[in-house]
């Protein structure tokens, strides 16, 4: 569904891809683990055009994403979860909701917005409490919901548990879970959390400096002693780029 071949991308001087390849299939869902600054986010961005890659190609159902603006990608199926949640403080919970489907069918609107409480009940309760004010689980998952309005095919979730309370960051993981195996949802995740992720994606990549230094299942990678090492065991390594060098 989603095909990322040798991609770079720079911020002035920052090299921040350095030619990264990796695939997502359909139905699948995919992680994407790695230190501070190893590209993650530039990675999800650069799917949606922003930063512009310098090189390489990105295909999304066999068709070239390159030159094409954020509105035209969503309309083709893609939405993103943002880093930092990044719902919009002074509108309500249903207002939140309806600026997710801006480029979805109208005549759905009212469905999908029922769906949406449906999955997520909090947002029912809170439907016309002001965004800013929902506390970080909370806005979590309005994020999510927003993301699901526009009926993408491929979902984005950009860190989904940063900064939550474990009871929100056990909920994210089981909505995760519960996209991908009852609704068919094909997500590519970035995750610092790299025990979660790696326990409900197919596949996952590690990715190191701007380069994918490691692919395989999530349980291959659970399983690894490089990646135990660097990134599910002794505390605060997987920060450091140096214990991180899985390669
Ligand atoms: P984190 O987990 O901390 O969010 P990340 O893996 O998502 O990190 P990125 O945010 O993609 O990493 O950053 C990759 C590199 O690009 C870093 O060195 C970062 O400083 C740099 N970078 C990111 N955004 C910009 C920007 N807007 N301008 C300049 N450099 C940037």
């Amino acid at each position: 569904m989603l095909q990322i071949e040798d991609v770079h991308a720079r911020y002035g001087h920052v090299h921040a891809l350095r030619g990264v390849s990796l695939s997502v299939r359909e139905g699948e869902t995919v992680t994407l683990i790695g230190a501070n600054g190893a590209g993650k986010s530039t990675l999800m961005t650069s799917i949606l055009g922003a930063p512009r890659i310098s090189s390489g190609r990105i295909r999304f159902q066999g068709a070239s994403l390159q030159g094409l603006g954020v509105h035209e990608i969503s309309r083709r199926g893609i939405a993103i979860s943002p880093e930092g949640r990044r719902v919009f403080p002074r509108m309500t919970v249903t207002e939140n909701l309806l600026m997710g489907a801006t480029f979805a069918d109208p005549a759905t609107r009212g469905t999908d917005m029922q769906r949406m409480f449906d999955m997520f009940p909090i947002l029912s309760e809170r439907s016309q409490q002001l965004a800013g004010t929902l506390s970080g689980g909370e806005q979590q998952m309005l994020a999510i919901a927003r993301a699901l309005m526009s009926h993408p095919r491929l979902l984005l979730m950009d860190e989904p548990s940063l900064g939550l309370a474990p009871i929100y960051i056990r909920k994210v993981f089981e909505i995760i879970e519960m996209l991908n195996r009852d609704h068919g949802m094909t997500i590519l995740l970035v995750e610092q959390n790299a025990n979660q992720a790696l326990r409900v994606a197919h596949r996952a990549y590690v990715l190191q400096q701007g380069s994918i230094v490691m692919s395989g299942t999530g349980r291959e990678l659970l399983q690894s002693p490089e990646v135990r090492a660097a990134y599910l065991e002794g505390g605060k390594s997987h920060n450091d780029p140096a214990v991180a060098a899985v390669a």
